[in-house]
């Protein structure tokens, strides 16, 4: 399909050829822009200015109405949205493989809160930080969606680097690195809101409880109405284990959500991580009070979490968006593998071929993702106003031949290394699988350093 969609921006100066200037053209044999409508075009291309997407349309087009300062060639590429990660834990990266194979509660209590408790400081988060950032880079991530302490330091890491995010300070009933308790790390939490209030910053403010398990239902109002107040979204946990189910049926009567509900949580915007053992009345609320779902299948399969049911909350009209979740329970930050479990495995589990094909698995990555984490007003989609978010992927190798449709093989073929170019705001920060922002210069000899404590730690924690 073809489209044409070329507007003039009355700021753009036309030069002495009567062409409008500005920054960048970049072209793709094929340009997904995962609008509403689906629409693919062949030789296609992407104008740029000011980091916001001014028109999209067939290349001739665009090289005909324009004179960029640089145009990137499209040759072999298809050209898309950014990916977004609706869910991670970024500076978990140092304990990528720290330990496997465990049940929740052992994993969680007897490896990850002590190796916390012992290790994380603002060089690990520092550290670990930039390396969620390289991988999400390499593999075409240009937005993602961050739980962790220390967000200060992630969050100017984010900037330095040019990569858009939403974090907040992880507020929790009990002791956490960098707070003694809920008290103080809810005041954290409002203090970073206030300093990340740039509506133009790539770094946005979220509050972030941990989950209906481990906040109490008067911090939980409270930090809703605060939310709401100052209007930014919550990002939390929910319904992510049957145990936790279990727990908030006898504790309250109700499911976490229906808890939730009844309190009001859900006046706020809330982006509610996993979303996986839902009741149709549970479904009936996520989609009445506009509450992105983000999916992480790697992570549910890891800890046995269960099978969220995606299709029924698609079916429903609920926003769903994929995450990774930390790397210690996946092992790693890369969407593409989300995607290729989004659209997998839920065929398996409920005996369905048809559940959850290739094109909604590719939309909860960037369209409907960015809907889930209610940021699609800033990107998610090639379209004219929508900040210029996009990666380029490289089909040309032996094995992806033949390719008789894109959607396919971005589904179920490609995989991170096929990204050549992530751009966020209209900058390059990778092309051919290099980082381009110095900030990532000295980062392997700092994870080295890092992973050292780590051993350290681990052989010594009797
Ligand atoms: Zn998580």
């Amino acid at each position: 399909m073809s489209e044409i969609n070329v507007s003039i921006d009355r700021n753009e100066q036309p030069d002495v050829s009567g062409k409008a200037l500005l920054d960048t053209i970049i072209c793709g044999d094929y340009v997904l822009l995962m609008d509403d409508e689906n629409t693919i075009i062949e030789k296609g291309a992407v104008a740029i200015n000011a980091g916001a997407i001014v028109a999209v349309g067939e290349k001739q087009a665009l090289v005909d109405a324009y004179q960029a300062k640089e145009v990137i060639s499209g040759k072999g590429k298809i050209l898309m949205p950014g990916l977004i990660n609706g869910h991670t834990h970024s500076p978990m990266s140092l304990f990528r493989g720290l330990a496997d194979d465990l049940p929740l509660m052992t994993w969680l209590n007897e490896h990850i809160f002590p190796a916390e408790a012992a290790l994380v400081d603002k060089d690990f988060i520092h550290c670990g930080s930039l390396l969620g950032l390289a991988e999400m880079l390499l593999s075409g991530t240009t937005t993602f969606v961050d739980m962790y302490f220390y967000p200060e330091v992630t969050a100017q890491l984010a900037q330095k680097a040019g990569v858009r995010c939403l974090l907040g300070v992880p507020c929790i009933d009990f002791p956490s690195p960098g707070a003694s308790g809920f008290d103080q790390s809810f005041g954290l939490a409002k203090d970073f809101v206030s300093q990340w209030s740039n509506k133009d910053s790539l770094v946005k403010s979220a509050f972030v409880p941990h989950s209906p398990y481990t906040v109490s239902e008067i911090n939980l109002k409270a930090i809703a109405k605060e939310a709401q107040a100052r209007e930014v979204s919550i990002h939390t946990h929910i319904a992510e284990t049957e145990f936790e189910v279990a727990q908030s049926l006898k504790a309250t009567g109700k499911t976490p959500v229906q808890f939730l509900d009844a309190m009001g949580f859900f006046d706020a915007s809330v982006i509610a991580a996993h979303m996986v053992h839902l009741t149709d009345e549970d479904i009936a609320i996520a989609q009445s009070k506009n509450i992105g779902a983000i999916h992480n299948p790697t992570s549910n399969l890891k800890l046995a979490s269960g099978f969220s049911p995606v299709q029924q909350l698609l079916n429903n009209g609920v926003y769903v968006g994929l995450g990774t979740d930390g790397a210690a329970s996946n092992n790693n930050l890369d969407l593409w593998q989300e995607i290729h479990l989004a659209v997998l495995i839920h065929k398996g589990n409920e005996r369905n071929p048809e559940a959850v094909n290739a094109l909604q698995a590719l939309a909860m990555a960037t369209s409907l993702g960015a809907k889930a984490i209610h940021m699609e007003e800033t990107m998610g989609s090639l379209q004219p106003g929508l900040r210029a978010d996009m990666i380029q992927v490289d089909y040309t190798g032996l094995i992806f031949q033949p390719m008789y449709n894109p959607v396919s093989h971005l589904a179920y073929v490609f995989g991170a290394e096929q990204v050549t170019l992530t751009m966020v705001d209209g900058v390059v920060l990778m092309k051919d699988r290099e980082l381009m922002p110095a900030v990532f210069n000295d980062l392997l000899a700092n994870i080295k350093d890092q992973q050292a404590k780590v051993m350290h730690w681990m052989n010594n924690r009797g």
